[in-house]
């Protein structure tokens, strides 16, 4: 006969047989509600957030990553423009001037950054030396195209360059093309931006960079409309983190900026890359007035004297400064002429002003870092000696 303590042990026992079923229920609802959280997050916040097809309106309001964009030197005395922008292990190169040995200094500066040999956006704004000649580079160093895999290539729907020379030789352009087929041989995608403002051909209009962040090609009408000046084919093209904007717009001159104006609601900008490299006949109000910008970075060499021997139209002209000074006293200059003659043929030498200028953008907000000072243009030494700020002018 079982004891009585045998009796109370099989009693307890059934008795959690008895709670079992209940355990497991709870178990099973548990890893239920589980699944369906983690499957909610991941469609809200991975597979939907990124995507602007998906999520029209916008970039997620997700922002966790850092943006740098760099505005290079050029390893030269000339204008020219190469930006770099950088966030996660996603990299996008608007240009790479502004001469064939450019190159040189280009590469092993983005090689720095771009530590996976991936460039997965490329831009090149218009046919212009100042703006290709670098992706083709020279016999001794590598151009861009050649230094990196290029992911998707977006460039100027039209140009009035030939492809030859006179002689019948390949001209700057047409070795742009050359070097851009051999790219697309190997694999990267290429559209205009006119492809990519109407999404045909598999082109699209924004590209999710990842973590909030968006490019956007904007519409201007010389993508389709013949120009004589050569700079207003230019690609433009908006930057989304977040709340904050930032505008490129390559050498785009003011019936360009005006058109960009007029075919799209341009918002308040965080950034402008200065309208051809600072000229007379860029960064006009008609764009100003609506980006309002809060930083100004202008790519040239201030005060040389390569398109004319006229102080007034030395970059950065006195004018952009005049009407950018409305808007913000945050205007940063790359390199700055030295040794300037101007008889009888003219001639100069170049050394750093800002340098390679770096913006950071983080959660705690907007830094502007230049490798060699960081003070703004209306500061400086060549500033004082040459240009004016105005009493208007944001102090
Ligand atoms: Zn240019």
């Amino acid at each position: 006969m079982a004891s009585k303590k045998q009796k109370k042990a099989a009693a307890e026992a059934e008795k959690e047989l008895k709670k079992h079923p209940k355990i497991l229920i709870a178990v099973i609802a548990f890893v239920l509600i589980l699944a369906i959280a983690a499957g909610a997050y991941w469609y809200f916040f991975i597979y939907k957030k990124d995507d602007p097809e998906k999520n029209p309106g916008g970039a997620g309001d997700i922002v966790s990553g850092e943006l740098s964009i760099h505005f290079l030197e050029l390893g030269n005395k000339y204008a020219g423009d190469c930006t770099l922008i950088k966030t996660g292990n996603t990299e996008v190169l608007i240009d790479a001037g502004s001469r064939q040995n450019s190159a040189e200094a280009i590469v092993p500066y983005i090689q720095q950054y771009c530590t996976d040999g991936v460039l997965e956006y490329v831009i090149a704004t218009h046919a212009h030396q100042d703006h290709i000649a670098a992706f083709v580079g020279t016999t001794s160093a590598k151009g861009v195209f050649e230094s990196f895999e290029c992911g998707t290539i977006i460039d100027f729907p039209r140009t009035n360059q030939s492809e030859t020379t006179g002689s019948g030789g390949r001209s700057l352009y047409g070795k742009y093309v050359d070097a851009l087929s051999a790219e697309v041989g190997a694999g990267a995608k290429h559209y205009t931006a006119l492809e990519c403002v109407n999404g045909e051909n598999g082109a699209k209009k924004s590209y999710a960079l990842g973590e909030g962040m968006e490019m956007t090609i904007l519409y201007q009408k010389f993508y389709e409309t013949k120009s004589s000046d050569e700079n207003n084919y230019s690609v433009c093209m908006l930057l989304t983190r977040g709340n904050d904007r930032f505008l490129f717009t390559g050498d785009l001159e003011k019936e360009g900026e005006e058109s960009l104006a007029e075919s799209n609601d341009l918002p308040h900008c965080k950034l402008f890359k200065g309208g051809h490299h600072g000229s007379r006949t860029s960064s006009n109000d008609v764009l100003l007035s609506e980006i309002t910008p809060e930083n100004v970075c202008i790519c040239c060499c201030a005060g040389a004297p390569e398109y004319s021997t006229d102080p007034a139209a030395i970059f950065p002209t006195q004018e952009m400064i005049d009407r950018v000074a409305r808007y913000t006293k945050n205007i940063y200059v790359t390199s700055l002429a030295t040794d300037v003659v101007y008889e009888p043929k003219a001639s100069w030498n170049y050394t750093s002003m800002n340098g390679n200028i770096v913006v950071t953008v983080t959660a705690e907000g907007l830094t502007v870092t230049g490798s060699n000072n960081s003070t703004v243009l209306k500061d400086t030494e060549w500033f004082r000696a040459n240009r004016t700020w105005p009493s208007y002018g944001v102090q």
